[in-house]
């Protein structure tokens, strides 16, 4: 198998190393696998004025030449899967059967924009004799992204599919804990020919990044994907120079199991998504609200699940459950779980770091926990699921709707009647019933309340790109 690649940055088309570095660790085995360049001010306004000079070029090629780009791009990335979805697993510790999963998602995330790149249309407004009003929609200008580290490859795919497709140019800052996801997609874009400027990579210090970029008049638009806090503190200093945001943040996701559903497919569909990433998702299933006519039913039965979840390195055939992502998450799960016993909770299975090397969590299933633990308040981003009863669908709604998080939410019924009370009451963006899906290149993704605003993804995901220019035209008669 390759090699975890040698990290660089990617400025007006040509790789760069840098003098100072950070290590990237295998959260498998705390071994340090390799070393990531960080950005410092020259190499920041590089990429700015490279993103400048790249928007000009890119936004007058033809969308289909530019999907066709795109598109070629996408295929070498697939063409790459082992490759990329190994370093993915070196780099983050999910397990390999999920890092080749993610990279064929990030390719749909390119192959699908690259299909909206065309279809960016306009219209005509009725108006009076010889004059007309016509709506074009245009690409904002140079995006300034940010993506985390849950998902290397998918998560800047989303970014630099929307950005580019749109006609826009971008500067990416990855995350440096898991940087060879987006190397990979900034690699492809070279192959295939992309023009100099118009993707720029680059990693370091995020804040000293953010407050860089984000201060110069080239950044039209600031993409991100991360915590509700970060994301705040982002959107404070847009707002400073009237830059438009698309904020991607933490979500709570609650699911709504109704007593005439199937439970135990529910609680293992459950079981299986709530550890998917290790719970580092955040459309991760985490707040289960179940009707108590099933309640000891479906605890039984995602406890079940969950004990028999095969956690290990993610190399390690087999394997469907591997380390959580770094040290701090372990450390942040761990309190939630104490401080949710402390509150009276109960833990079913798991609750516990295994081993001392390596950062890995059991998986774990809390039940009963009352409303005024952190843990239900906090998005856990980690391997827990918690269970709690309750005597109605209204009482579950309003317990769903009580954080200020609105991204994903999720119901089991077949009944017509309940579907319809959560479809007009749940507040979220994504709501799927009868299923554990949330987030697909064709429908569009994003939250409500603190979850954030803007879509990514569908035929919006490129509205955010773009900007609406109105042309009223009165036509003198010859
Ligand atoms: P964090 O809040 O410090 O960082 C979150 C992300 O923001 C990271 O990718 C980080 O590099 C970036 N970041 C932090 N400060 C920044 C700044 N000033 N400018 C630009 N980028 C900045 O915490 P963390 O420990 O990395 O993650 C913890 C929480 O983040 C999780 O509990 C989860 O809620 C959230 N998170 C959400 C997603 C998501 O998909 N929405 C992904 C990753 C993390």
């Amino acid at each position: 198998m390759t090699a975890y690649p040698e990290l660089q940055l990617y400025i007006d088309g040509a790789w760069r190393t840098t003098a100072t570095d950070l290590p990237v660790i295998d959260p498998a085995t705390e071994d340090v696998i390799g070393q990531v360049p960080v950005a410092g001010p020259t190499d920041l306004d590089d990429a700015l004025a490279a993103a400048a000079a790249g928007f000009e070029v890119w936004r007058a090629t033809p969308p289909r030449e530019r999907a066709a780009l795109i598109v070629g791009a996408a295929a070498l990335m697939r063409a790459r899967q082992e490759e990329i979805a190994h370093a993915i697993t070196l780099e983050h510790g999910k397990p390999l059967v999920e890092a080749r999963a993610e990279v064929i998602r990030g390719a749909e995330f390119f192959e699908w924009d690259a299909g909206e790149a065309m279809r960016t249309y306009g219209r005509v407004i009725p108006s009076g004799p010889n004059v007309k009003h016509v709506v074009h929609h245009q690409p904002i200008g140079p995006v300034a992204a940010f993506s985390p580290w849950n998902f290397p490859f998918s998560q800047p795919a989303r970014k630099v599919a929307g950005a580019l497709a749109s006609g826009c140019s971008i500067i990416l800052k990855a995350a440096e804990e898991t940087p060879a996801g987006a190397m990979h997609i900034a690699r492809a874009f070279h192959e295939a020919g992309l023009p100099p400027g118009v993707l720029n990579l680059v990693f370091g210090v995020p804040a000293d990044i953010s407050e860089h970029l984000i201060a110069s008049d080239v950044i039209r638009l600031v993409a991100f994907t991360g915590s509700t806090a970060v994301g705040r503190h982002l959107t404070g200093m847009a707002s400073d120079h009237m830059t438009s945001v698309l904020m991607e943040l933490g979500g709570h996701a609650p699911v709504i199991v109704c007593e005439d559903t199937d439970v135990e497919a529910a609680a293992a569909s459950s079981a299986i998504r709530a550890m998917r990433n290790a719970g580092q998702v955040c459309t991760s299933p985490t707040r289960f609200f179940v009707h108590e006519a099933v309640y000891e039913q479906f605890l039984d039965g995602i406890t079940r699940r969950c004990e028999t979840t095969v956690v290990g390195p993610g190399l390690e055939p087999g394997v469907e459950m591997g380390p959580v992502a770094n040290d701090r998450r372990l450390a942040a799960v761990g309190e939630l779980v104490a401080d949710a016993c402390a509150a009276g909770g109960t833990l079913t299975t798991g609750g516990h770091r295994i081993g001392d090397t390596g950062y890995f969590h059991e998986p774990t299933v809390l039940a009963d926990v009352s409303d005024h633990a952190r843990i239900m308040q906090e998005e856990p981003f980690g391997p827990v699921a918690i269970v709690n009863p309750v005597d109605s669908l209204d009482t579950a709604i309003e317990r769903a709707n009580s954080v200020p998080f609105g991204l994903a939410a999720y119901g089991f019924t077949n009944r017509a009647d309940y579907v319809d009370r959560m479809v007009d009451r749940v507040e979220a963006g994504n709501l799927s019933i009868n299923m554990l899906e949330a987030s697909l290149p064709e429908t569009p993704f994003g939250g409500v309340k603190s979850s954030g605003y803007g879509r990514e993804g569908g035929t919006e995901g490129l509205h955010h790109y773009m900007v609406v220019k109105t042309v009223s035209h009165s036509i003198p008669i010859i």
